[in-house]
């Protein structure tokens, strides 16, 4: 440990956003980078704790003490390689995680938590800007073939292990390019596409073949699967043709509403809003699909989330007049609850960037209707509602004489995902699911179809890119196991 005394000596310093009336304006990466010598030093922070509880909450078993000496040592070579001995893709976490790590930081306890991810961030991008990071193919191969289905981080992960384990792999992605939600989710002002297309690269180089616009079974898929020219493979095919067949097709069913006044025009689900405008960044033809227009309107995003907080900067950038954000559950405590001690996550206020970029926060909001005029919204009827604890269990009940009416031209509904879309591949396959209609895994990856196993949200439900990376890191080395044994 090079400073055993730094954190008494040095305070947490985040690196901060670009200033909101300039980067309102753009689609660019929103937040900045300490110069080096102040990240060196946010490193020296970490104090030789002991018990590294960031390494215990993190989902790829992050071993941030060993990098964050090196960095403070300014070896950033090295911290890079213990960096990326356990995580495949630190640009993309380093960029997006919520850091779970931060939370369960032993200086935490009664300091600040060291800035872990930033720090990650630094590492991997100087890694990049001093050419460290170069295509490695396996030195050998063998003889087995893995088919991945869903070119999301979880696919993603599972294929960079799978390939350097020496397996033949070639993912099949529906949507026209590959990263799943990482590129047609995540704005561009939280993740810039041309990480995703970098990383790609070296992964081609490496021997993945990735087969875009090709779709596993017939399922529903988004409108970036045009259907004239998308390739379509039966699952049964796949199944023959591989040793194994992972899926890692997301959880991509979205939550909707079922109230009065639903089908008026002007209530979009929040993904047909971000990943159009992703695309539209891209460059992407878009053509035949109905533009979502927000400039000059009043913009109700229904769900507190990070998705909602995704429309919020999102409809800011294009010139809303006013974004309301409701959500149905109470506001969070602006500190760890006593009923989340350290070093668990706590379930407290966040304030993302886009919440900084104006809008307004509601909460305990239940939404009753709709309001339309000639077959447009114009209002949301809401109340307010209360929440009591009975039997362990949170019951909501509407508050009488609440209701009010919030005005909308656009409504967006960021509620989170209820599962995987069922029709499709997972129901060719005839596989089982679970209680909550994701696939179902028994005890390792491997599903009712002892040839396809399945990984990340398409397993476990919508989550995190640390967590579906680290599930496709986990399912890669099952699948290693399972068929070196053939
Ligand atoms: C708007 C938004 C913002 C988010 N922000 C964050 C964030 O800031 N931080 C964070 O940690 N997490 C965030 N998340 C969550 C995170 O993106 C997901 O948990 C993660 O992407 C899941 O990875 P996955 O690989 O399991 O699935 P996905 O990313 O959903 O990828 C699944 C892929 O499978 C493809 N596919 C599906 N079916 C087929 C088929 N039959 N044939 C071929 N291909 C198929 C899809 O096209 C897709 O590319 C966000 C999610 C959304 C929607």
């Amino acid at each position: 440990m090079g400073d055993p005394r730094g954190f008494l000596k040095i305070k947490r310093k985040t690196a901060g956003y670009r200033p909101v009336e300039e980067r309102i304006n753009d689609y660019s990466e929103v937040e900045t980078q300490l110069p080096d010598d102040e990240r060196m030093s946010q490193a020296s922070r970490c104090m030789d704790c002991g018990v590294p509880f960031c390494h215990w909450a993190c989902p790829v078993d992050n071993i941030c003490p060993e990098w964050q000496d090196r960095l403070f040592r300014g070896d950033w070579d090295k911290a890079w390689a213990l960096l990326e001995s356990v995580n495949p893709f630190p640009e993309f976490t380093g960029r997006v995680c919520p850091a779970l790590c931060e939370a369960s930081c032993v200086l935490g306890f009664n300091d600040e938590p060291i800035t872990i991810r930033q720090n990650e961030f630094a590492i991997i991008e100087k890694a990049f800007e001093r050419g460290l990071v170069v295509p490695r193919p396996p030195k050998k191969r063998n003889s087995k073939k893995v088919a991945v289905v869903g070119a999301g981080p979880a696919g993603l992960s599972a294929a960079y292990f799978l390939n350097r384990f020496g397996f033949s792999v070639t993912v099949f992605e529906a949507d026209r390019r590959v990263g799943g939600y990482l590129r047609y989710g995540i704005p561009d002002f939280k993740l810039d596409k041309s990480f995703i297309d970098r990383r790609i690269r070296l992964m081609e180089a490496e021997g993945i073949i990735f087969k875009t616009n090709t779709c596993i079974g017939r399922g529903r898929f988004g409108f970036g699967v045009d259907s004239t020219t998308a390739s379509f493979i039966k699952a049964k095919d796949l199944e023959r043709d591989f040793d194994l067949v992972l899926l890692t097709i997301g959880a991509r069913e979205p939550r909707d509403v079922d109230i009065p006044g639903r089908e008026n025009a002007g209530i979009v689900q929040a993904l047909d809003f971000l990943s159009l405008q992703n695309r539209s960044l891209a460059g992407e033809n878009n053509s035949g699909v109905e533009p979502i227009a927000v400039f000059g309107k009043r913009v109700v995003v229904i769900g507190g989330g990070d998705t909602g907080s995704d429309c919020v900067g999102t409809s800011n950038r294009h010139g809303a007049i006013s974004v309301i954000q409701i959500e149905v559950l109470p506001k969070p405590p602006e500190h760890r609850p006593s009923e989340e001690p350290w070093p668990l996550w706590p379930k407290v206020l966040k304030t993302s960037s886009s919440h900084l970029e104006g809008g307004e926060r509601l909460w305990s909001i239940n939404t009753k209707a709709f309001i339309g005029e000639n077959g447009k919204v114009t209002a949301l009827k809401v109340c307010r509602v209360n929440w009591v604890q009975k039997d362990g269990k949170w019951i909501m009940t509407d508050i009488p004489g609440s209701d009010f009416e919030i005005r909308a031209d656009l409504v967006l509904l960021a509620m989170g995902f209820t599962h995987i879309v069922q029709d499709g591949v997972a129901r060719d396959l005839n596989l089982e699911l679970d209680t909550r209609g994701n696939i179902r895994t028994r005890g390792s990856f491997h599903t009712s179809n002892p040839k396809v196993w399945a990984a990340g949200d398409a397993r476990f439900g919508a989550s995190l890119v640390v967590r579906a990376i680290a599930d496709g890191k986990a399912a890669a080395e099952a699948i290693q196991r399972k068929l070196s044994t053939y």
